[in-house]
């Protein structure tokens, strides 16, 4: 078993980006070469801006290289919620930023020719248990309420067409998520936003930032200095200590996959015909689609813990007896691929961008980063360039998280209070 990210595994490799010269003036530094930072990279390029990135490690190092690859719609605390934090008119205005999100990835991947996988098989939210079919035909009446009319309803008697499973009690079906490969997409917008000219660093943390004077900044790293009329942080979980106001509004939360052995294309069709980007209704969730190849994978936050090898390798083991109990089919399956990475969850558990203290950022995707980090990138790269409107979290205060002060001591706690949600919702 490999514990690498399979994605990154089987895309192309780019080029070594960790030997060249980081010195000079740029318009924009963009800290963090995942998925927003690219995304503005290419943006502020394309407009003719001197972007240099800046990353720590590699291209796609971060969550961007590690995630699910399911680009779907709906926000991370879902829509009824939305509507009784929000009111009716602002959460249909957040949802359909999903949407736009979603059609902000098919856009780029067509216009800078990205071949990754991309297609729109939908999504299916499972009813872990009985109660929750009702939750998801109440979310359904909401859809519907919005004029938004691509969810549907899926019996438990119905099931069968959608999933090759007897653990459910029903679905929610939503026609207009995607899926993609991550490797190849994060890689492809690396090579991209290249091509556009910003320059891309790796192997180059940021250590320091001094601020010159109004948005103007010296951003120090370990391999040289720039000064940047603009900086954008785009650190998402990973983001430290250069960056401490955001860093205290951020829990950095593990979240785990495995990857099966190739099953085959028939195989799959008897565990997920339809090769919908699948999620359990449980807080603690699971999550699991089909690859391109024709393997499961199958991923969850396992544990509220941080990710490394024994981490990775101890969520395995559970995320193993989960997908087991979904597809007793897959008992003897090897499992090939193993990884974790960390989630940037924020307090309300909803997207923030803005400035603070003459630095910009976009964080807090709480999960569903895919569709909004690329949308998002897209978006701060017209916000900085003074369209205001262009971000649409503009609006949300940004608490700290109580009692954060650096290390995540809190999530153990945490994952104990959704556990016991689980249990007894
Ligand atoms: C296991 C897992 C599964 C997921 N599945 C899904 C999914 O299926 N669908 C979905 O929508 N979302 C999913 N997500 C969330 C999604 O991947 C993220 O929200 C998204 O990739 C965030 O992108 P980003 O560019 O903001 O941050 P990241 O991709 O995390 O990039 C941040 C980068 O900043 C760099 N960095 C940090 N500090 C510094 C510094 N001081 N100097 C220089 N560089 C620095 C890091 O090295 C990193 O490369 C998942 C996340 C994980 C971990």
């Amino acid at each position: 078993m490999k514990f690498t990210p399979y994605w990154l595994d089987t895309a192309p490799q780019g080029p070594d980006r960790s030997r060249t010269e980081v010195s000079g003036d740029v318009d924009v530094a963009v800290v963090g070469a995942g998925l927003t930072g690219l995304t503005a990279a290419l943006h502020l390029a394309r407009k003719g801006a001197k972007v240099a990135v800046l990353e720590r490690d590699t291209v796609a190092f971060g969550a961007s290289g590690r995630n699910g690859g399911m680009a779907t719609t709906g926000l991370s605390i879902g829509v009824r919620d939305a509507v009784a934090r929000y009111g009716f008119a602002t959460a249909r205005r957040y949802l359909e930023t999903y949407h736009d999100a979603v059609d902000t990835i098919e856009k780029l991947v067509t216009e800078e020719g990205i071949d990754c996988d991309f297609a729109r098989p939908g999504k299916l939210v499972l009813a872990s248990k009985p109660a929750h079919f009702d939750g998801l035909r109440k979310t359904h009446e909401v859809y519907a309420r919005m004029g938004l009319d691509e969810t549907r309803l899926v019996s438990r008697s119905d099931l069968h067409a959608e999933i090759g499973s007897d653990l459910f009690h029903g679905a929610m079906v939503d026609t207009r998520s995607a899926g993609l490969h991550v490797g190849k997409y994060t890689r492809g917008l690396g090579e991209a936003a290249a091509r556009a000219g910003a320059q891309i660093h790796e192997k180059a943390p940021v250590e320091q930032v001094r601020r010159l004077g109004g948005t103007r900044h010296e951003v120090v790293t370990a391999r040289g200095t720039v000064r940047a009329d603009q900086v954008l942080v785009a650190t998402s979980g990973y983001t430290g200590r250069p960056f401490r106001w955001l860093q205290v509004r951020i829990a950095p939360v593990g979240s785990f996959i495995i990857v099966t052995e190739p099953l085959g294309a028939d195989f799959c069709d008897r565990l997920l015909p339809t090769r919908r980007m699948a999620s359990t209704s449980m807080n603690l969730l699971n999550y699991f689609r089909i690859t391109p190849d024709h393997r499961l994978l199958f991923g969850g936050r396992a544990r509220f813990a941080g990710s490394d090898q024994q981490s990775d390798a101890k969520s395995g083991r559970i995320l193993h007896k989960a997908m087991t109990e979904v597809f007793p089919q897959l008992t003897d399956a090897r499992v090939d691929y193993c990884w974790g990475g960390l989630v940037d969850m924020s307090m309300d558990r909803m997207v923030h961008a803005g400035e603070q203290d003459g630095l910009f950022y976009s964080v807090g995707y709480s999960g569903h980063g895919v569709q909004m980090a690329t949308h998002m990138g897209r978006q701060m790269a017209e916000y900085m360039n003074g369209t205001t409107a262009a971000n649409p979290w503009r609006e949300l205060s940004f608490p700290r998280i109580p009692g954060h002060f650096g290390p995540p001591w809190f999530l153990p706690f945490a994952g104990a209070y959704y556990k016991f949600k689980d249990l007894v919702g």
